[in-house]
Order: structure tokens, then sequence, then C-alpha cells
């Protein structure tokens, strides 16, 4: 029975991938919609062949190892179970551990190498696949400085909520997913709050930005914005990749807007005081909060539904996934699986509510700078730098798009344009 489940899990898990590899390669198509052709969102109006080549085969690419690397993890974790290896991780802990409080966390050391090691090949095409294209010029030994910290960082936070989660679960069988989702609260705030301090300086530099002329041009919109100035930073990212990126993050006194260097290196004042723009407006909308409210109730519910699904699994398949008892720590790769697939089913909702604000903030953005050559031209480099897909398949933009595809983002700046023309 057991390697029946074993074999079945890997063929359902093959014919998903060729289900996917079909999808992206063969059925979806990169033609535009004829009503797009030879505006300003039609990428061969702004890319040349090369790049247009480039931009298809690199996003197909990529696609694929999305939709390859979530269910992966599904696979991987089921079975750890299925084999016994969770049950061996937990054996050696107890004979490793002088004292009981070690168990978890040397448990827990062995399941997160174990995963780390099996999805590294994954990862590391995926490097190579970026450095082949030109988007990512990182060296190897730069590149796996990160990937240790992420493993630390990752290892870090589980230590945290693993005992205290099948804490919960002992003294309270029918309730931990409540009271753990209680105690999520405070500690989202405070991983918030402290990310752009204490976890973002792990990995790249942040400092005020260094083109003063620049700098005051932009403080100035930050000023009509009511945006302190202290809250506006550039961050060294020119020696790892091509892309460029601009982004808002942390709560509090930590809130911030964070330019990528690369960013201000490439593009002209007036692009970049577009892109400027749309981060202020999220900063101004607080999407943020609303991310981090929104992601709160969804995890109440995810919790709920952890709860049931763990229970169910446990009585339906415990024998053959060597876990008797849901309050064991044994028990975590089922709470990882469940965790990461009810992560990608509300996926497609969450990437909604993102490409909402993202518009919004285009629009806000378009309407404080009122400059639609500047920013559409903005557009038009960014999707190049980073050879993105315009016009991506419908999958790909449900389980993957937080921000609108650049076919959208471009032709309504032009209908901006347009407007502003006639008025
Ligand atoms: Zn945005």
């Amino acid at each position: 029975m057991v390697r029946k489940m074993g074999v079945y899990a890997v063929l359902a898990y093959c014919l998903y991938g060729l289900f996917f590899y079909w999808y992206l390669f063969h059925f979806a198509d990169p033609k535009l919609p004829f009503e797009y052709e030879g505006t300003k969102a039609d990428p061969s109006t702004f890319l040349n062949g090369r790049e247009l080549m480039l931009s298809q085969e690199y996003s197909k690419i990529r696609n694929l190892l999305f939709f390859l690397s979530t269910p992966f993890e599904w696979l991987l974790y089921f079975l750890v179970l299925l084999t016994g290896l969770s049950k061996a991780f937990k054996n050696w802990a107890e004979q490793s551990a002088k004292y009981k409080v070690l168990i978890t966390p040397i448990y827990l050391f062995w399941l997160s190498l174990c995963a780390y090691i099996v999805t590294f090949p994954l990862s590391y095409i995926s490097y190579k696949l970026s450095k082949t294209y030109h988007i990512s010029i990182q060296t190897f030994p730069s590149w796996m400085k990160d990937e240790l910290i992420d493993f630390w960082i990752n290892y870090g936070t589980w230590l945290i909520i693993v005992p205290v989660l099948y804490l919960l679960m002992r003294k309270s069988p029918k309730r931990w997913w409540l009271y753990g989702w209680l105690l999520s609260v405070p500690f989202t705030l405070f991983m918030m709050f402290l990310q752009p301090v204490i976890i973002d300086p792990l990995y790249n530099d942040f400092y005020p930005l260094k083109n003063k002329e620049l700098e005051t041009k932009i403080l100035a919109l930050a000023d009509k914005a009511n945006i302190p100035a202290e809250h506006v930073f550039e961050v060294n990212m020119a020696e790892e990749t091509n892309a460029m990126n601009a982004y808002v993050t942390g709560i509090g006194s930590n809130a911030r807007i964070v330019l990528w260097d690369t960013t201000l290196n490439k593009l002209t004042d007036d692009q970049i005081l577009f892109i400027m723009a749309h981060e202020m407006a999220h900063y101004v909308e607080k999407h943020i909060y609303w991310g981090i409210a929104g992601y709160l109730a969804l995890s109440l519910l995810g919790l709920y539904l952890t709860y049931r699904l763990m229970n169910w699994a446990v009585v339906r398949w415990g024998n053959e996934m060597k876990i008797t008892d849901v309050r064991d720590v044994k028990s975590l790769p089922l709470f990882f699986m469940i965790i990461s697939m009810l992560l990608f089913a509300s996926s497609p909702f969450s990437n909604l509510v993102s490409r909402y604000q993202e518009m919004r903030a285009d629009t806000y953005a378009i309407e404080m700078t009122n400059n639609p050559d500047a920013a559409i031209s903005s557009f038009q480099e960014l999707a190049r730098s980073g050879l993105s897909q315009v016009n991506p398949p419908l999958f790909v933009k449900i389980f993957r798009y937080t921000h609108p595809s650049m076919l959208d983002r471009i032709s309504r700046l032009e209908e901006f344009q347009i407007k502003q023309r006639t008025d």
C-alpha cells in the first residue's frame, strides 16, 4: 500500500508537469490580440527581434519552473512521511539529544536540511537560467551565500514557531489553530517591523540615495505625498542583477521605499520619478497594512483548515505515513505540505488583490507625475531589462502575476495619454 501510494504520487506529479509543459510550450499562444498590435504595449515596437525571442524563451522556462517547484515540495514532504524518513529523523533526534527540549530543534534541522538538499537542483537551475539570459550577474559564491542565509533564517523562524505549535497541539488538541493564530498576529507584525532593518541588510547594503541631484527631485515628490525624507533608500543590486525594481517594505517607523541602484543607473530622471510615484502610492494608500490584514484573515481560515485536514489525513493514512498522533512532531512534514497547498490554492485570490493595488498605484503615479511618455518608456525598459513576458498565458497570470501584465499596464497609460490629448 505504501509503495503504491508513493508511485501514484510520483506519477501524478509527472502528469501534472507534462500538462504544464504542454500548456506553456505548445498550447499558449504568445500572439497579441489584434487590437494591441502596433500600440506602445506591443513588444515588437520596443524590443528587437533577439530580445523578443529571448523574452519568450526565458519566460516559458521560468513559468515551467514556477509550476514545477511548489508541487515538488508537496511530493517531497509526502515521500518523507511514506518512506519513514520523518520517523527516522525523530529517532535520531531522540538518540542524540542530551536534553528533551533539543529533540524538536534537531528533528527540524534534519528535516530542513533534507528539504533544502532535495530542492537545491531546482533553485540552482533557476539561478543558472537567469545567468544564461544575462538577468543575473551574481557569482556562484555570492549566490550560495544568499542561499545559506535563506536556509538559516528559515530554520530560525521555524525554530520559534514549531515548538510553540506542538505545545499548543498537546495542550489544546481542538483549539490549537485558534491560539496559534492569535500568537501569529504579534509575531507577524514584529517580523514585518524587523524585516527592513534586521533581515534585508543580511543580503545587501541599504543607504540614502547617492545621486544628490536626483535625491532632491525625489524628496520633493515625496514631500508632495507627505512621506518623510528619511524613508527613501537605495540598495546595491548592480553586482547581482541587470533587472530593475523598487518596492515598499516595513511597518511603523521602519516603513520605507527602496530603489534598486540598477533602476537609478538605467532610467532617466523622469522615468525614475514615475516609478517612485508608483511606490509612493503603495506607501500612502497603506497597501502593506491591507496586505497584512488580508494575510492574517486568510491565515485564520488556513490554520483551521490545516487542523481539519491534518486530523483527517492521520485518521485515514496515519499508518502509511507513520504518524499515529498529530501532536507528535513527526507530523510536521504533513503540516508543511498542507500549508503549502493552501497557500498555492489561495494565490489566485491574493494575486488578484495585489494586481488591483498595483493598478491603483499606476493611476496615482500617472496623475501625480502627468508624464505618460516617461511612464510608458519606463515600463518598456522594465520589460526589456527583466526579459518579462508582456502578455503571459492565463494560468501564469492567475497563479504568478502579483502585477498586471505589461500589456495591461502600458495600454492603460496609453489610454491616459490619449484622453489627456483630447481634453
Ligand atoms: Zn507596485
